[in-house]
């Protein structure tokens, strides 16, 4: 064995729906059909498309088609999936939307399609990481403080972590007097946060679960117990 671990696919190589943003704009209310678009950036300037899908809001789900198409063969195929949504009642009156990812069937806010695959699915069923996290090993009291203040900056001050601070920041209502773009903003700057944070926290798990590992070794040996019979 090599030991070298193939790099996780980041969330920012995918295509995504977020329930919230799509909630906001009335698309999840029956009978209504959108088209959402998506597009990248090339070297920092030119925009691409990078495909799009069909949105039809039905009574409990929402139904996603799209086109992917095969680039070694060139051929282009259709797909029709249901996605059910689940309201789950806000604390002050009203409701708020999940997806219910199709493979795990865990509430969610955001479905994604990594590249080269054709299912939307939740980013825990597709391991998904996050770009910043691989490229600055981002550390997780760094990366807690810096959900705290996200939180701060949107009303939030009982932070207890990163999950919480998620569907806290969800579940908000518009300030008063805060502009629609502003609280967009901030909010996005929490679920970002709130991402790496979890990110960095598997890190720091598995960082640890390695020491153990070694540890474990070190005392089988020290033992003169095998590696392998040990239960
Ligand atoms: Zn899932």
């Amino acid at each position: 064995m090599s030991g070298q671990k193939r790099p996780k696919t980041t969330v920012e190589e995918c295509l995504y729906l977020d329930i919230g943003w799509l909630y906001r704009r009335g698309m999840l209310t029956p009978p209504n059909i959108s088209t959402i678009s998506w597009s990248y950036t090339i070297f920092e300037q030119e925009n691409r498309s990078a495909g799009s899908i069909s949105i039809f809001a039905l009574e409990t789900a929402l139904n996603l088609s799209y086109v992917v198409t095969n680039p070694d063969v060139a051929e282009k195929r259709e797909y029709s999936i249901n996605v059910p949504i689940v309201y789950v009642p806000c604390n002050y009156g009203g409701v708020r939307p999940y997806f219910t990812c199709p493979d795990c069937h865990r509430r969610v806010l955001k479905l994604y399609k990594p590249p080269s695959h054709v299912k939307f699915s939740c980013r825990h069923c597709w391991d998904l990481t996050y770009r910043s996290c691989q490229d600055s090993g981002d550390d997780h009291a760094r990366a807690r403080a810096r959900t705290e203040r996200a939180c701060l900056k949107l009303g939030i001050k009982d932070y207890r972590n990163c999950e919480n601070a998620y569907y806290k920041a969800y579940a908000l209502d518009r300030p008063k007097g805060m502009h629609k773009k502003t609280f967009e903003r901030l909010h996005r700057a929490v679920f970002e946060a709130a991402n790496r944070e979890e990110e960095a926290y598997r890190q720091v798990l598995y960082a640890f679960a390695k020491r153990m590992e070694r540890r474990n070794r070190k005392v089988r040996k020290m033992l003169g117990w095998k590696d392998s019979s040990v239960s």
